[in-house]
Formats: structure tokens, C-alpha cells, sequence
């Protein structure tokens, strides 16, 4: 069977000139190929996962390669942050990090190589005077170095470079048709008469980016390149490249664009975009790789919540989308949601106090004295996050001595009414001081207690919210207490007493 009957796409005559196939004995060997001139964003992110997923699921390798030949834009530190953010997704790699600029020597010589083949030619002329060429007439530009270097003839272009005059190395593209069954796309040709013959070594002898790569995938026996679709009009180059190489062809696969919510590719005006942001905003791991992997693929059914092992079992390219995926930042909090409620209290726990600061140690304390407190407090407000920096905010309500009052529930549930909340606090806290401190008893307690003041339980439960965790909602006013304690529940009642007489003439009616 060959190579398409395998992904099964029907075989389609008549053969194009230039054909890209790998045969399907072959190990799979895939590969990241980030440029380090920025962070890790999610466009990189998402080509990084989807060449894991195929490369975990087939037992290919996943190889990590760093195109640092723009010494300009790359930096190290970018390069450090790339690494950083592809531990932080758990996308492990087999083999590299290899450096685009180590390979520099053999880039040269395999371009030079091409010049001996007569495969590829010298350009002498100046990129000024081809601009200028292109300007009044592109399609003259075209094929203008090489008529230039045909008109030069052999001798005198060698005699030229050996007397030092600069010139670039341009491949000579040959006449046809570049055909490849994309794994995303399908059948995929271009005609080579639109393609210019490409510089594939600089006249300051730095290769390009199309020869670097194709020495690179070839080195590295590279069967299936998968990337953006922004990189579609380089694979005819390539395609050719290799072949004139004499190297085996890899499979391409091209990745459907992000684009942001109003429909335009994806990029910093839609805000932070780099998965470190995303940590740092307080996204699971797991949660950005089950985002990423619904960018541009779907299961085939509704499901939308994966882990990563299921991920890897589920994954294909055959239902890799071919239309472009949109960025839904509102689905990301979700999953995250989603995943924060499979989290253990135990594993979150280092998360949340990792977000304290310098009240750190006062909630670690708190966390150590109530073993069995601290779980059910990471557990209620676990499945209420939608990220741990949700979570961390919440429990500084539980954890620290201070927290803030939201003025509207204080409005709502004590100031309509000061003189009645008052009562119900009174009443609250006279009948909470004695009674078993279990949740069970605590709501009979309660239940009671408005019984006995003539009122529903909501009545004087709303007050009673309010002065333990200043807020208009919170988990279960019963898990609450409980989690509390009951001295730090009559402390918070006291407090809200206070609170309630000194502010009674100051605050209007609403
Ligand atoms: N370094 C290229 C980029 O970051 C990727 C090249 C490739 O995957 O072939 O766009």
C-alpha cells in the first residue's frame, strides 16, 4: 500500500513532475522548528502539540530544532523562554534541542554543491537593481538573474567571483508541475513557472531560510514536516530542493491559521498571546493542551475535555480542519475550569500558595493547622474557579484575618436593614457559640435561628454571608463555618456588628 492509500486519499493520475512521498515503512520523524525571536506563542504552541501528539501516537520522534540563523532577532533568552513554556505544556522531546546555526557549514555546501551540479547559479545582480526591475514589471523580475546568468555564460561567472566581486547563489527552478498530498490539504500543486529561482546562499554567505531547512530536515531524516499554512508557498521550493539534493522527500502538513475574535490572524493586538502569559494568568497545563488541540482539530463528536493521554490516543490528522480555528479565550477559562475540578486538593495546593506573596507563610499555617479543613476549602472553591489566580483570590478570604467587603452586598443584605441585620447577627452569634461544630448541626442551628426570628433561613443567612466572607456569594454557608472555625466565625460576626453600628448613619438608604 502506498503512502496515500495509507491516509486514505485515492491515488490520482496524472503524476505530477516533482512528487513528495514518503514510504510508509518509514519511522516517523517529525520536528518543532521555532524561530527564537519571541516567546512561545499560541500558534507555535499549537504546531509544537500537534507534532508531539502524531509523534507519541505513531512512537515517532519528536525533535526539537532551533532556527537561530536571524542572529539579529534571536536571543537566548528567547530560546530559554521557548524551552520553558514547551516543559510547562509537558511537550517532552526526543531528540535536540539542535541549532539551526551549528548546521551553517553544511548549509553553505550543500548550496554549493547545487552550483556544481549546474543546479543552481551565481546572481550577480545588485537586490537593488532587481527591486527595481520587479517594480516596473514582475513578471520580467522573475526569471531575471537567470537570463542575467545565462547571458554571462560559465567562464565569465567564474572568473568574476574569483576576482572577488560578491554574488548570490540562486537555485534554478526547473520547469513543471510540485505536486504533494498534504496530510491537511490534499492533492496540492504549484506550477513552477510561478516560482522565482530562489537565493538559497546570501551574497555575504548566510543560506536562507528555505535551504537551511531543507539541509536541516534532511540531516535529520525528517519524514513528515508539519508547520503553519503560512509556510505553504515554501514547500514547491522545498520540495524541489530536496529532490536536486538527492534526499528523500518528507510528507507536509499544513496547520489551519488562529485567528483572533474579530476574525484577523492572531497576533499581539489581541493581547497577550504567549503560553507564559497564560501561566501567569493562572491556566492548568493541561487545560492550554486541551485548548491548543481543539484549535483546528475536533474528535469528530462533541467532546471537548481531554487529557493529554487521551489526547495522544485520540489525535489525527485526517480530522485536522482545513478552515481556519478562532482563539476563544472564554473557552479557554472553561476547560480550565474543567480541569481545575479533576485536580486533587493536594496538587493544588503548592499552585495556590505559590500565588500568595508575602503572606505566604500566614496561609501555609492555616492550611497545616486544618489538614482536613484546607481539602474541603480547596475543594469548594476549586469547582467554583475558572483559574488558579480565581482560586488564590478567593481563599485569601479563608486563609488571611483581613479581607474586604464588597460594598453591594453590604448595601444589600445589612444597610437596607441595619436594625434587623443587626438582630440577626446578635441572634447568630449567641446561638452559634454553643453547638457541635459539624455542618449537620450547624444547619439546624441556623435553621432555627430564623425560625425562632419569625424569617426565612435566606434571611438571615445573606447577613450572615456577608460578615464571614464579605462577599454576596461564597460555597455553602455551612462548609463555610466549618472551614472557618468557630472562633474565627464569632470573631467575623463581632466584626460585623461593628461594622454595621458604625456605619448606620453614614451610609443612605438604597
Ligand atoms: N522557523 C520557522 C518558523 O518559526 C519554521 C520553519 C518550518 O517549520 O519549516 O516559522
Amino acid at each position: 500500500m502506498g503512502p496515500r492509500a495509507a491516509h486514505g486519499r485515492v491515488r490520482r493520475a496524472p503524476p505530477a513532475l516533482f512528487t513528495a512521498a514518503t514510504p510508509s515503512d518509514m519511522t516517523l520523524r517529525v520536528r518543532f522548528a521555532p524561530s527564537p525571536t519571541g516567546f512561545l506563542h499560541v500558534g507555535g504552541a499549537r504546531t509544537a502539540l500537534f507534532n508531539w501528539l502524531e509523534a507519541r501516537r505513531e512512537g515517532g520522534t519528536f525533535i526539537l530544532r532551533v532556527e537561530d540563523t536571524d542572529q539579529a532577532r534571536s536571543s537566548p533568552e528567547m530560546t530559554r523562554a521557548i524551552l520553558d513554556g514547551m516543559r510547562w505544556l509537558g511537550l517532552d522531546w526526543d531528540e535536540g534541542p539542535y541549532f539551526q546555526s551549528e548546521g551553517i557549514d553544511r548549509h553553505r555546501s550543500q548550496a554549493l554543491e547545487l552550483l556544481e551540479k549546474g543546479l543552481a547559479y551565481r546572481d550577480f545582480v545588485s537586490p537593488e537593481a532587481l527591486a527595481a526591475i520587479r517594480e516596473e514589471d514582475p513578471d520580467r523580475a522573475l526569471r531575471h538573474p537567470r537570463r542575467q546568468a545565462e547571458a554571462l555564460g560559465e567562464e565569465e561567472s567564474r572568473a568574476r567571483a574569483e576576482a572577488g566581486e560578491p554574488f548570490a547563489i540562486r537555485f534554478r527552478v526547473p520547469d513543471g508541475v510540485v505536486e504533494w498530498n498534504d496530510r491537511v490539504h490534499g492533492e496540492t500543486r504549484f506550477d513552477t513557472r510561478e516560482i522565482e529561482d530562489l537565493v538559497i546562499l546570501r551574497a555575504d554567505s548566510t543560506p536562507t531560510y528555505n535551504m537551511a531547512v531543507v539541509s536541516d530536515d534532511g540531516a535529520m531524516r525528517v519524514t513528515l514536516v508539519m508547520r503553519g499554512d503560512d509556510h505553504i508557498s515554501n514547500t514547491p521550493k522545498q520540495i524541489l530542493l530536496h529532490r536536486a539534493l538527492g534526499q528523500p522527500v518528507p510528507e507536509f502538513a499544513h496547520l489551519p491559521m488562529i485567528l483572533g475574535p474579530d476574525g484577523k490572524r492572531l497576533s499581539k493586538r489581541h493581547g497577550a498571546t504567549s503560553v507564559e502569559s497564560y501561566e501567569g494568568e493562572g491556566i492548568l497545563p493541561e487545560a492550554m493542551v486541551n485548548f491548543l488541540a481543539l484549535l483546528g482539530w475536533s474528535a469528530g463528536d462533541d467532546e471537548q475535555i481531554f487529557t493529554r493521554e487521551e489526547l495522544v490516543r485520540a489525535f489525527s490528522l485526517d480530522r485536522v480542519l482545513k478552515k481556519s480555528a478562532v482563539f476563544d479565550q472564554t473557552k479557554l477559562e472553561w476547560l480550565n475550569g474543567r480541569h481545575l475540578t479533576a485536580r486533587s486538593p493536594e496538587s493544588l495546593r503548592p499552585e495556590l500558595l505559590a500565588r500568595f506573596g508575602p503572606e505566604r507563610e500566614v496561609a501555609e499555617a492555616r492550611l497545616d493547622q486544618d489538614p482536613e479543613g484546607a481539602r474541603l476549602l480547596i475543594t469548594l472553591l476549586r469547582d467554583r474557579a475558572r483559574t488558579l489566580n480565581d482560586l488564590a483570590t478567593q481563599s485569601r478570604i479563608y486563609l488571611l484575618d483581613t479581607f474586604e467587603y464588597d460594598e453591594k452586598a453590604t448595601g444589600k443584605h445589612w444597610f437596607r436593614d441595619p436594625e434587623m441585620a443587626l438582630g440577626h447577627l446578635q441572634a447568630l452569634h449567641n446561638g452559634l457559640a454553643e453547638v457541635d461544630w459539624t455542618e449537620e448541626a450547624l444547619e439546624a442551628r441556623v435553621r432555627a435561628i430564623a425560625d425562632a426570628r419569625g424569617v426565612g433561613a435566606g434571611k438571615v443567612i445573606h447577613p450572615l454571608r456577608v460578615a464571614l466572607t464579605g462577599q454576596m456569594a461564597s460555597p455553602g454557608i455551612f462548609e463555610v463555618l466549618v472551614i472557618l472555625g468557630r472562633e474565627r466565625a464569632l470573631q467575623r460576626l463581632d466584626g460585623a456588628m461593628e461594622r454595621i453600628r458604625k456605619g448606620k448613619q453614614t451610609i443612605p438608604e438604597s
